[in-house]
């Protein structure tokens, strides 16, 4: 279903790098309430992630299903009208997400991709919890 037009889409669009999305609100308050300190659009680091937590080197992205176009979910339906022009609108934008990845992988950190369909309220805690294993995980491999 599309009910969004293409203007309100573009305005959307124009959002989602400046204002945090809900799904980010949910995993900013989950890792808050389990005392897990993070910062925001740090500009010292490459790609600019959602989330940064320095301790364990570890930048973290909430990706919407529809925008980063994740393959397989119910949620990256590809609208029927204008095809062509959101495929490679959504191609374009996994591009980039790749080089963002690279460029923090090869500057040692961790990445970490949380899609908005694993923060459903029934999946969010499993989603986090795993989150928490890779943290904890990378924390012990810097200080191997
Ligand atoms: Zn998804």
């Amino acid at each position: 279903m599309d009910i969004l037009g293409p203007l309100q889409r573009s305005y959307n669009m124009s959002c989602i790098r400046s204002k945090a999305t809900q799904p980010e609100l949910s995993v900013r308050h989950w890792l808050w309430n389990h005392d897990y300190r993070y910062r925001l659009n740090v500009k010292s680091v490459p790609g600019k992630p959602d989330i940064v937590l320095r301790k364990y080197r570890t930048a973290i992205f909430v990706n919407g299903c529809f925008w980063h176009g994740h393959e397989g979910c119910s949620k990256y339906v590809v609208p029927k009208s204008n095809t062509e022009f959101w495929i490679s609108k959504i191609e374009r934008n996994r591009e980039r997400d790749q080089k963002e990845y690279k460029a923090l992988k090869e500057a040692g950190w961790q990445v970490i991709v949380i899609w908005e369909c694993q923060l459903k309220k029934n999946l969010i805690e499993e989603t986090m919890l795993d989150v928490e294993h890779l943290l904890n995980k990378n924390l012990l491999e810097m200080y191997k």
